[in-house]
C-alpha cells in the first residue's frame, strides 16, 4: 500500500493528504492496469481519464466500449475476454441477428442494460460524465472514472480505400486495412469533460496506461488542454509500454507502428510518448532497449509487465506508483 502524502501543502494552500493518481486508459490494457492500481491505492486515491473516441450509437444505444471495460473491470463484472459481462446472454442479439438486423457488434443482454440507462439519460439531458459517475458509485468501483470529455468526438480510420468509423474498421473489418492516418471527428469542439483538467493538475503521479497510443491516448491528450496539462506534469507522467518483445499483447498496435511510420518496438512508442512523459516503463523482455529510453531524456524502469492476474496486476502498479 502505498503511503499517503502527509499533510503537503498545495500551491493553491489546499491541504493535500491524499495521494491521488490519475491514470489515461484505453479499454483493457487500461482497465487491467486501473484495477492493479485501485487495489494498490488508498481509497478513493485514484482518478481514470477514458477514452471515447471509439464510443457508437449502436441499436438506437450509446455504447462507450472503453469506459464500459473499465466500469465493468473495476466492478468485477467483467467477462473472460476483458470486455462485456461476465456470464452474459445473447438472448437480444440472437433475436436482432434472426430477424436480419445488425448483428456484427457484439452486446450481451447485462450489457444493454447499461446502454439502455445511459442513452435514455443522454436523451433526458445528461452528461456521459455525471451517467458514469453514478454508475461507478452504484458499483463500487473505488475511483473517479472521467470520460475525458462529454462532447462528441469519434475516431474516424483513414485507410488507402478512403475512411471508415472506427467500430467498422476494427470490429466489422476486423483491424485489417492497414491505417495511413487517423482522425478525429469532433476534436475541435470538444473540451474536457468536469474535473479531469483538476485532477491532472493536481495528480503526484500520472500513468499513460499500456494502451494503444494512437487510438486511446490520442483521442483523451487531442481534447481541448489535456495534452499540455499532460506535458506540464511531464516529470510525474509515466508510461507502460504496451509492446513486449516487438509485439502488441493484443490488438492492432504492431501493424498501426509499422503502418503510421514508427519503429515496431517499445523504443518506437516510447519516441512517440518521449514529450509527454518523463519515465518509460519497459518489460524484462526489453530490458536491452533501456539505454536507448534513456537516451531519449527519459528514466527507464524495466519491470515485469504483463498483467494476468491480481498479483501480477498490482506488482506493476506498485513498480509504476512508486518506482
Ligand atoms: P483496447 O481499447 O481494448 O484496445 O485497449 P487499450 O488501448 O487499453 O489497450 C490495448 C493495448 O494494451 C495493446 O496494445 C496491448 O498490447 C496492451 N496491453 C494489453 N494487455 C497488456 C498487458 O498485460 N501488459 C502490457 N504491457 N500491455 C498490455
Amino acid at each position: 500500500m502505498l503511503r499517503p502524502v502527509g499533510k503537503r501543502r498545495r500551491p493553491d494552500g489546499v491541504r493535500g493528504a491524499r495521494v491521488t493518481v490519475v491514470i489515461l486508459a484505453g479499454g483493457i490494457g487500461g482497465a487491467r492496469f486501473a484495477l492493479g492500481a485501485r487495489d494498490v491505492l488508498p481509497t478513493n486515491a485514484l482518478t481514470i481519464v477514458g477514452n471515447v473516441g471509439d464510443d457508437l450509437e449502436h441499436w438506437g444505444l450509446a455504447v462507450s466500449p472503453d469506459i464500459d471495460t473499465i466500469l465493468y473491470t473495476l466492478a468485477g463484472r467483467v467477462g473472460p475476454l476483458g470486455w462485456g459481462v461476465v456470464e452474459d446472454s445473447r438472448s437480444a442479439l440472437g433475436v436482432v441477428s434472426a430477424l436480419g438486423g445488425p448483428d456484427w457488434f457484439i452486446l450481451g443482454d447485462a450489457d444493454v442494460g447499461l446502454h439502455l440507462v445511459r442513452t435514455e439519460r443522454l436523451r433526458a439531458g445528461a452528461t456521459l460524465s455525471s451517467v458514469v459517475e453514478d454508475v461507478g458509485r452504484r458499483w463500487r468501483v473505488g475511483a473517479t472514472i472521467l470520460p475525458a470529455t462529454d462532447d462528441r468526438l469519434r475516431t474516424v480510420i483513414v485507410t488507402a480505400d478512403g475512411e471508415v468509423g472506427f467500430q467498422e474498421w476494427f470490429v466489422g473489418r476486423r483491424a485489417a486495412p492497414p491505417v495511413v492516418a487517423l482522425r478525429l471527428d469532433g476534436v475541435a469542439e470538444a473540451r474536457p469533460a468536469p474535473g479531469v483538467l483538476e485532477a491532472i493538475g493536481a495528480a503526484r503521479r500520472i500513468v499513460l496506461a499500456p494502451s494503444n497510443p494512437f487510438l486511446s491516448l490520442d483521442p483523451i491528450l487531442a481534447v481541448e488542454g489535456i495534452r499540455a496539462s499532460i506535458a506540464a506534469r511531464r516529470d510525474d507522467v509515466v508510461a507502460v509500454s504496451p509492446i513486449i518483445a516487438g509485439r502488441a499483447v493484443k490488438g492492432p498496435l504492431g501493424e498501426m507502428l509499422d503502418s503510421l511510420g514508427h519503429e515496431r518496438s517499445a523504443l518506437g512508442v516510447a519516441r512517440y510518448l518521449a514529450p509527454l512523459c518523463g519515465t518509460f516503463v519497459l518489460d524484462e523482455a526489453d530490458r536491452d532497449l533501456a539505454g536507448a529510453v534513456e537516451a531519449l531524456g527519459m528514466r527507464a524502469i524495466v519491470t515485469a509487465t504483463l498483467m494476468v492476474d491480481d498479483a501480477t496486476r498490482r506488482a506493476l502498479a506498485r513498480a509504476v506508483l512508486e518506482g
